[in-house]
């Protein structure tokens, strides 16, 4: 699903440049649930924004889903965002004066899909994230993790097959990130294929795989042998 050869980001900063990705090399198959570690300053957002589609790697090479993507016009590299990837934030990045429903049919307007339709989908996906009784309600008055929950569903409600996560429950208390995180596996035992980025050592093992990056490089790549589900953590 996602292949990367190579990939090397530097940022440039007056006559100096910060190399902050030196050589990532990694595969992850559809239906993959990986976390991506590393300390502050790693690298971590740099190589999830490159995933993205949000930002373009200096050189190496990318394959979403069979695509290479590589000098992609914004047209189609919209096109190719819309139609594979979904976003999750650590602030959720809600529009704060539209309810929850508003939230999630949203994208689905910017994919032309018929306003009946939109609706009927984005009540769907709050149903799933067991917000059916908050499609109402306007961000100011969720809480921090059903504020998650409704961007989790905004994200699933396009149909994404790869969910980008950066720092999901960085914003959320540590049993509030449990039932975010446990939320997240479910979504993945449906066979969707997710990143997460976290620094939080006991949310990475909620993932089948963890990815360590250190001074630009993957220092190790883990299988997680047991995955663990909230109510053991
Ligand atoms: P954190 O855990 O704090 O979110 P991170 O692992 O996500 O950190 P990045 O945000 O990828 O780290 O940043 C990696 C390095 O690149 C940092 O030293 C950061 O200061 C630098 N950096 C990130 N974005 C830019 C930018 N747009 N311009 C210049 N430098 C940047
Ligand atoms: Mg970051």
């Amino acid at each position: 699903m996602i292949e990367i050869k190579d990939l090397h980001k530097s940022y440039k900063m007056g006559s100096n440049s910060l190399h902050v990705l030196k050589g990532i090399n990694f595969t992850a198959e559809a239906g993959e649930l990986v976390a991506i570690m590393g300390s502050s300053g790693s690298g971590k957002s740099t190589l999830l924004n490159i995933l993205g589609m949000l930002d373009e790697a200096d050189s190496g090479d990318y394959t979403l889903d069979g695509v290479p993507i590589k000098n992609l016009n914004e047209t189609k590299a919209a096109k190719y965002r819309n139609k594979f990837l979904g976003f999750i934030f650590q602030s959720f990045n809600l529009i704060n004066y539209k309810s929850a429903l508003e939230n999630v049919a949203l994208p689905l307007y910017y994919q032309k899909i018929p306003r009946k339709e939109r609706q009927v989908r984005a009540m769907k996906y709050l149903e799933q994230v067991g917000l059916k009784e908050w499609a109402h309600h306007l961000p100011s008055e969720l809480s921090g993790g059903q504020k998650q929950r409704v961007a989790i569903a905004r994200a699933m409600a396009a149909e994404p097959k790869v969910l980008l996560a950066d720092e999901p429950t960085g914003a959320l208390d540590s049993t509030t990130s449990y039932e975010v995180m446990d939320l997240i596996q479910k979504i993945n035992d449906q066979g969707n294929t997710i990143l997460v980025v976290t620094h939080e050592d006991d949310i990475a093992h909620m993932c089948k795989r963890i990815i360590h990056l250190k001074d630009g490089v993957i220092e190790k790549d883990e299988k997680v042998t047991q995955v663990r589900a909230s109510q053991y953590v």
